[in-house]
């Protein structure tokens, strides 16, 4: 199963990863990072593609994808 990880610190909370999630599993906070802003992250068991859509738009590189077969160590 893909794994996906934000950085909640690193977030600016543009937007922009929840705009372009085809899925529509990315939603905005309700707690202040220590930057001030309203962190996005995607919804647990949000049945997540691993497009990498939000990762790429992210202007902060906050967000990871993680393929199942990156933490079996066979990615190339
Ligand atoms: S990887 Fe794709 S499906 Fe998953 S949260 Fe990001 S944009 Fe949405
Ligand atoms: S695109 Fe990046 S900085 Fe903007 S809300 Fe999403 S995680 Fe935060």
């Amino acid at each position: 199963m893909v794994r996906i990880t934000f950085n909640r610190q690193l977030c600016k909370g543009c937007g922009l990863c929840a705009e372009f999630c085809p899925r529509g599993i990315i939603t905005r906070g309700e707690e202040f990072n220590a930057q001030g802003f309203l962190s996005f992250s995607a919804v647990p068991g949000g049945r997540c593609t691993g497009c990498g859509a939000c990762a790429l738009m992210c202007p902060e590189v906050a967000i990871e994808i993680i393929h199942p077969e990156e933490t079996r160590g066979l990615a190339v």
